[in-house]
C-alpha cells in the first residue's frame, strides 16, 4: 500500500538532534507509513539545544510528534508535559507526541535495548552479571532496562568516574549491585554474560575499541548500541573472533522505532517493512 500524498493534513512527526544526517530513522518510519497507507511523514531536523524545546512542543502540538537523539534527551525530558514511568526512570525522553491536549514523552530505548537484548541472548538477563560499558544517556536506558529485569550485577566500566557514579547512583541499591571502574585493567578476575557498548566508540572509523577483547574478562555475549553497515562494527566483528555471541545496535534502533510507531500511531507497526527498510543501504 503506498502513503496519501502530502496534503494539508499530512502529520508531521521529526527526528531532533545533532547530528541527524547519518540515521536510519526516516528510512524505516517512512517505510512503515506508507506500508500501513497512513497520511504522515517523517523527516530529521538537525537542531541546536536554543530550538530543541520550540521545535519538539510546535510539533506535537501541530498534531504531530517525533524522535529525539543525542544531545538532546535530557532537555527533552525537561520539555514534556508528561512522562512515562520510563522517561521519568532515567530523566531522558526519545519520543514525543501529543495525547489529551498535553505533550508526552517516553524513552523507548529502554524497550528497544531489552527487545534487542532478548533476541541476542534467548532467555532473560535475570540473575546474569553484566558490563556496560559508558556512562551517557544510552547507558542510562541500558541500566535502567537491565535492573528492572533482574539483573544480578552491573559494572560501569567508563572513563569519567564522576558521571558512572552518578549513574550507578540513579539506579544502585534498590534494583542491582552496580559497581563502577574505570579501566579494563580493574575486571581482571570477572567474567560476565553479557558486555554493552554504549559510548560512541564505533561511530568513527579510526575510533579504538571500547574494549579490546585480548584485554577482556570471560564474556558470553556482546551487545553494541552503534550500528554499522551490514549488522557489524568493528568491536562486535573483534569480540566474535573472539568466540562471543554479537549484534550490533540495528535491531535496537529498529525495536526502540517500533515503540515510538506505536505511540505515535497506536497501532501496531509492520514490523517486516521496517526491517526491509533498514537492511536496504
Ligand atoms: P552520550 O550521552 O554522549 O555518552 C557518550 C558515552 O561515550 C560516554 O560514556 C562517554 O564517556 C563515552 N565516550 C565518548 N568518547 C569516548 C572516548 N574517546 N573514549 C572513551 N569513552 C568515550 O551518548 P549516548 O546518548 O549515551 O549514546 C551513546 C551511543 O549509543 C551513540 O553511539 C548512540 O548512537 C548509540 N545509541 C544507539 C541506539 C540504538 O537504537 N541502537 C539508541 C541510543 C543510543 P565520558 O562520560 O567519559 O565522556
Amino acid at each position: 500500500m503506498s502513503a496519501p500524498p502530502v496534503t494539508a493534513a499530512t502529520r508531521v512527526l521529526a527526528l531532533l538532534g545533532d547530528p541527524v544526517a547519518h540515521s536510519r530513522s526516516p528510512v524505516f518510519q517512512n517505510a512503515a507509513i506508507r506500508a500501513l497507507g497512513l497520511d504522515g511523514v517523517y523527516l530529521a531536523l538537525r537542531c541546536g539545544p536554543a530550538e530543541l524545546t520550540g521545535l519538539l512542543r510546535g510539533l506535537a502540538l501541530a498534531g504531530g510528534g517525533g524522535n529525539v537523539t543525542v544531545p538532546h534527551k535530557e532537555a527533552a525530558y525537561e520539555a514534556v508535559d508528561r512522562a512515562t514511568p520510563a522517561a521519568d526512570a532515567t530523566a531522558a525522553c526519545n519520543t514525543f507526541w501529543l495525547a489529551d491536549g498535553e505533550v508526552w514523552g517516553d524513552n523507548t530505548d529502554v524497550a528497544g535495548f531489552h527487545a534487542a537484548l532478548r533476541l541476542l541472548l534467548g532467555r532473560s538477563i535475570a540473575g546474569g552479571r553484566v558490563l556496560v560499558i559508558g556512562a551517557g544517556g544510552a547507558a542510562r536506558a541500558v541500566v535502567h532496562a537491565l535492573a528492572s529485569h533482574g539483573a544480578e550485577r552491573i559494572v560501569i566500566l567508563n572513563r569519567t568516574a564522576e558521571r558512572a557514579r552518578d549513574l550507578a547512583g540513579r539506579f544502585g541499591e534498590a534494583m542491582a549491585r552496580i559497581d563502577v571502574v574505570t579501566s579494563a585493567e580493574a575486571l581482571a578476575g570477572d567474567s560476565f554474560d553479557l558486555a554493552v557498548n554504549a559510548t560512541s566508540l564505533g561511530l568513527h572509523a579510526d575510533d579504538p575499541l571500547p574494549l579490546d577483547p585480548r584485554r577482556a574478562p570471560p564474556i558470553d555475549a556482546a551487545l553494541d548500541l552503534v550500528y554499522g553497515p551490514a549488522g557489524e562494527t568493528p568491536w562486535i566483528r573483534a569480540m566474535g573472533s573472539h568466540g562471543v555471541a554479537t549484534a550490533d545496535g540495528t535491531e535496537m534502533l529498529l525495536q526502540q522505532g517500533a515503540a515510538s510507531f506505536r505511540r505515535w500511531w497506536g497501532v501496531d507497526p509492520p514490523m517486516k517493512a521496517m526491517r526491509a527498510a533498514l537492511r536496504k543501504r
